[in-house]
């Protein structure tokens, strides 16, 4: 990617549950909007456990002037719930939308049938034509339940021809997964954008935990390197950042369409990355 114009900037957000969560969002979102990036993402809880919180988070950025995606799954919920959710966001002005088919929360295993995200990309067109924007997952480490590397990128065709326009990736730390990933849709017959989601590294014993978890691979020599900080924090954050700002640059140089942050509602190491690259600036 050689025109810095073109590329597109996404931040993710987890709504909020607190009164002090809400106002040190605010402050995030006031910082990170002076980035101007496309628009900031919100999560869904597992099972649509935070459907009013990722709704008045949605509906906060829209109130601050800033274009907001809300994620969304059936997570159990019948059509009669997504239905009005979805027109409530029309109405709201909201225009993008992450389709996901989610998890079930712990514990509700097997308690109803989860939907894939194809059915929702198909049901969401079905309602609302092309007004929504409709970005899917993407797992060029390959989603923890498939049945094949091929498998994984056959659904996620499946989620383009259902009528999704565009992915953002889970987070990796290997870089030729994603390009090796790249390579594979393409020969796949997928044409649309991916976009690599990038998690800036806050804490060692927590990614480890989630990474254990989502199946993205955190390489042994990185693992050696953060074990090594203990709980020096400040020298973890540091090493992340610097490791994040040179993989965002390999990225960008081979050819990403642009960066998707999952920000942990922090203002940094986000923001550091996005000055180290230069690209505070590339936005109009
Ligand atoms: P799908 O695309 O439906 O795929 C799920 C699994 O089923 C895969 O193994 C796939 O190979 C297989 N599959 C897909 N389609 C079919 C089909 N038609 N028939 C048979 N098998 C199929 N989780 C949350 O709880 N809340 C969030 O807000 C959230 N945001 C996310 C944002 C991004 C960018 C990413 C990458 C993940 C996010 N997740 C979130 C995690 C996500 O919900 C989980 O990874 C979940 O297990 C899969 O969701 P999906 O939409 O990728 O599922």
């Amino acid at each position: 990617m050689t025109d810095q114009q073109e590329l597109r900037l996404s931040f993710e957000f987890f709504p909020p549950k607190t009164e002090a969560g809400k106002s040190k969002l605010h402050a995030v979102q006031t910082e990170l909007a002076k980035i101007n990036p496309d628009f900031f993402s919100v999560t869904y809880g597992a099972g649509g456990s935070t459907r009013d919180n990722t709704k008045d988070t949605v509906k906060s950025l829209m109130a601050s002037g800033l274009s907001a995606a809300p994620h969304l799954s059936f997570g159990g919920d019948s059509e009669e719930t997504i239905l009005p959710l979805l027109q409530e966001y029309k109405d709201a002005g909201v225009n993008r939308i992450v389709a996901l088919r989610g998890d079930m929360p712990s514990g509700m295993g097997g308690a109803s049938q989860l939907v894939y995200a194809n059915e929702l990309v198909a049901f969401i067109r079905k309602h609302f034509g092309e007004h929504f924007h409709l970005e899917v997952a993407a797992y060029p480490e390959i989603h923890p339940e498939a049945k094949s590397y091929d498998d994984d990128v056959n659904y996620l065709k499946g989620k383009f021809d259902a009528g999704a326009n565009s992915a953002i990736t889970q987070y990796f730390y290997n870089v030729d997964a994603y390009f090796y990933f790249l390579e594979q849709c393409d020969k796949a017959g997928i044409t649309h954008p991916i976009y690599p989601g990038i998690m800036p590294i806050l804490n060692y014993k927590n990614l480890a935990r989630f990474s254990d978890a989502c199946g993205a691979d955190i390489p042994r020599w990185i693992r050696k390197k953060l074990e090594s900080y203990g709980d020096d924090t400040q020298s973890v954050q540091a090493f992340g950042t610097d490791l994040m700002t040179d993989m965002c640059d390999t990225l960008l140089e081979g050819g990403a369409p642009g960066l998707h942050f999952y920000t942990m509602n922090v203002t940094d190491p986000t923001k550091t990355i996005i000055d180290n690259l230069g690209l505070e600036d590339s936005k109009p």
